[in-house]
């Protein structure tokens, strides 16, 4: 589903975010991606849906080779991955329905499937009721519950979600994971950043650590663990 080898993300005025990241996931696995606040774990995540591009290195994604992929192939690569953010980035001008259907409108859906497909996608997120409310009458947990529907109403393989849980209170981080869970349940490959410990600990996952754009720890693959060597004053592989 993803593979990232020798990865390096440089940004202007000299800012290294990533260091050389290797990086594999499977079909239908649910990865933790963890690490402290600018170790680069929003690069490597806006990297995999080509809001970035790598400055080096070898990306894969649903199949796609995305460190060569042409401008006009990236709404190719969007359509097979739903992505969830911390902010939620809902139009707040529209409905709920507005906000999920737009999704499938932009990717060219055609008009008579949009709403049986919304109105699916609002079902599993238990939010049909809220159709036709705006954004803005909606709870913290309701808004992200609208941002997961509008992930999944394309049915994506892979769904990316950059600290989900980051601005909402524990019970309803719990909620919200919950979801993740069912949705990578039914087959759905799943990264997520996330800080919270908590959530970590509760619903067991693999999670991969990056500190300074390094993977330090990947409790999967052995073979990816890099750890700092104090005599050296650097990080090398184990
Ligand atoms: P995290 O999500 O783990 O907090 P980020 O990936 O956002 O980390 O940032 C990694 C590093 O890259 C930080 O030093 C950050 O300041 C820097 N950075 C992120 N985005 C940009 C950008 N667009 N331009 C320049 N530097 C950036
Ligand atoms: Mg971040």
């Amino acid at each position: 589903m993803i593979r990232m080898k020798n990865v390096v993300k440089n940004y202007s005025k000299g800012v290294k975010a990533l260091r050389g990241i290797n990086l594999t996931i499977e079909d239908g696995e649910f990865v933790y991606l963890v690490g402290a606040s600018g170790s680069g774990k929003s690069t490597l995540a806006k990297l995999l849906y080509r809001e970035e591009k790598a400055t080096k290195g070898q990306i894969e994604v649903c199949g796609h080779l995305i460190s060569k992929m042409k401008e006009r192939d990236i709404p190719k690569l969007r359509r097979q991955i739903g992505i969830v953010f911390q902010d939620f980035k809902l139009l707040m001008d529209r409905t709920v329905y507005e906000n999920i259907a737009y999704a499938l409108e932009v990717i060219g859906t055609e008009p008579e499937e949009i709403e049986p497909l919304v109105m699916q996608a609002l079902r599993y997120v238990e939010l049909e009721s809220k159709a036709n409310d705006k954004p803005t009458d909606l709870s913290g947990g309701e808004q992200q519950r609208v941002s997961i529907a509008r992930a999944i109403v394309n049915s994506p393989k892979l769904i990316i979600a950059d600290e989900p849980t980051g601005n909402l209170d524990p019970q309803t981080a719990l909620e919200i994971m919950r979801l993740f869970y069912r949705i990578n349940q039914k087959g759905t490959t799943i990264l997520m950043v996330t800080h919270n410990r908590g959530i970590v600990d509760k619903i067991r996952n693999r999670v991969v650590e990056i500190e300074q754009g390094k993977v330090v720890w990947d409790e999967n693959k052995d073979e990816n663990v890099i750890q700092y060597d104090v005599s050296l004053g650097e990080y090398v592989a184990v």
